[in-house]
């Protein structure tokens, strides 16, 4: 591993990939990505759902979506690696007026900013998405350009492209301190030896936080842990199934493989680093999922796993140059929607270290806003 570099990304997920291979198209100089565990996605990134929307309720998210889901199109020609982005529509089932008044609104937003949004009727609900349940849907909100890609496609494409541009990539090398002098970072300490630099790019994901403290540096948010059921194979599942958000219930389903994989967010978890399956949690799932889908009664299950949301106050990201010391600079704490931002955020990310002018607004992110108050709250969140 090189002892000195321009800049050292603390973090081999999504993020600091993307950022990474941004980076290195800016010709930024010798870039170091450094992670810890010896799968490159192997946090959240690699526990992740793999949905991909732009109906959000904040106009800066709305933004990172749209301008993600650009990239995503055009990956191949973009990044130079082949994946798959499978634009099944994302449909979020409302059952209460209060429901549809909040999407309603959020709606106005996306189409404001050029997203085709569809309010549909539960008849039209059930021809998309058959198995369904409506009888207590009154709408849904339904946005055909949103869908699916695999987080280990994203991974392998942004780390295969960096590399050809020059990046370095180091696994099981963790990050255990940061050298300061003067208010300004000189150093990363970690397991492997000590690597000099100016920079550091915080996209540690969960650890975030601690990445932070090792240089005094707020990165406001903690983990939570989130979990995953798969089933088997389903026939009645239709190749062109969307991702399916019970808005009420908290619970979401889209197809994997031949079957369905379903997830909820316990709002009740206490934050902390474990990532261990909680069978009870296992259950909550299923039998949301059975309420909603009353033909899975017969489904076996095939897999479930837990991860890590990495959640901040406001359900946004944080993204710009930490205030407390000079020399880091954060792109951290996505609140459940990294995978799907990365390929916007590596891009911003990249841009503001560069001191170019940005594709996206970042302000909404930056990491004062909480010191300043200007915070904007993301309620569309799952
Ligand atoms: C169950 C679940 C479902 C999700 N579903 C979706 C979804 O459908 N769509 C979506 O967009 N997002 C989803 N997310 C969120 C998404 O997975 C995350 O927002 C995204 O992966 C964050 O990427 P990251 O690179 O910031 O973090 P990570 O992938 O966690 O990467 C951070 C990396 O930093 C490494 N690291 C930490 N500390 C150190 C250190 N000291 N030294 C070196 N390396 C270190 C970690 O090992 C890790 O690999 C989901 C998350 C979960 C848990």
């Amino acid at each position: 591993m090189i002892k000195k570099a321009d800049v050292v990304i603390i973090g081999g997920g999504i993020i600091g990939l993307a950022t990474a291979f941004n980076l290195a198209k800016l010709k930024y100089g010798k870039i170091l990505v450094i992670e810890k565990e010896l799968f490159l996605g192997a946090g959240s990134t690699g526990k992740c759902a793999g949905g991909v929307r732009a109906q959000f309720s904040n106009k800066v998210n709305i933004e990172m979506s749209m301008k993600s889901e650009e990239i995503l199109v055009n990956f191949e020609k973009e990044v130079g690696y082949p994946i798959v982005f499978d634009q099944v529509g994302y449909m979020f089932l409302l059952s209460n007026e209060r429901e549809l008044a909040e999407f309603t609104k959020a709606i106005e937003l996306q189409r404001s900013l050029g997203l085709k949004v569809d309010l549909l009727e539960p008849a039209e609900i059930s021809k998309i998405a058959p198995p369904v349940r409506t009888d207590d849907i009154i709408k849904a909100t339904f946005c055909k350009a949103d869908g699916l890609a695999d987080p280990s496609d994203l991974i392998q494409g942004y780390a295969s492209a960096a590399r050809k541009l020059g990046v370095e990539i180091a696994v099981e090398t963790e990050a255990i301190g940061l050298k300061t002098r003067n208010g300004a970072i000189t150093a990363v300490t970690t397991n492997q030896g000590e690597i000099s630099t100016p920079l550091v790019v915080n996209a540690a994901g969960p650890y975030a936080g601690i990445i932070g403290q090792m240089a005094g540096a707020k990165v406001p948010g903690e983990p939570v842990r989130r979990q995953i059921v798969t089933t088997g194979p389903l026939d009645y599942i239709p190749a062109t199934f969307p991702m399916v958000v019970d808005v009420q219930a908290g619970l979401y389903f889209h197809k994997e493989s031949a079957g369905l994989l379903l997830g909820w967010a316990d709002k009740a978890v206490k934050p902390g680093f474990d990532i261990s399956v909680d069978p009870e949690y296992t259950d909550t799932i299923l039998n949301k999922a059975l309420e909603r889908v009353p033909k899975l009664e017969t489904a076996e299950i095939s897999k479930s796993w837990a991860g890590l949301y990495e959640t901040t106050p406001d359900h946004q990201a944080i993204i710009g140059f930490a205030n407390e010391i000079k020399g880091m600079f954060i792109a951290a704490g996505f609140s459940g929607h990294g995978m799907m931002h990365a390929p916007a955020a590596g891009l911003i990310s990249a841009e503001l270290i560069c001191g170019k002018n940005t594709s996206i607004d970042p302000t909404p992110l930056s990491p004062d806003r909480f010191a300043k108050g200007a915070v904007s709250e993301e309620t569309n969140v799952i």
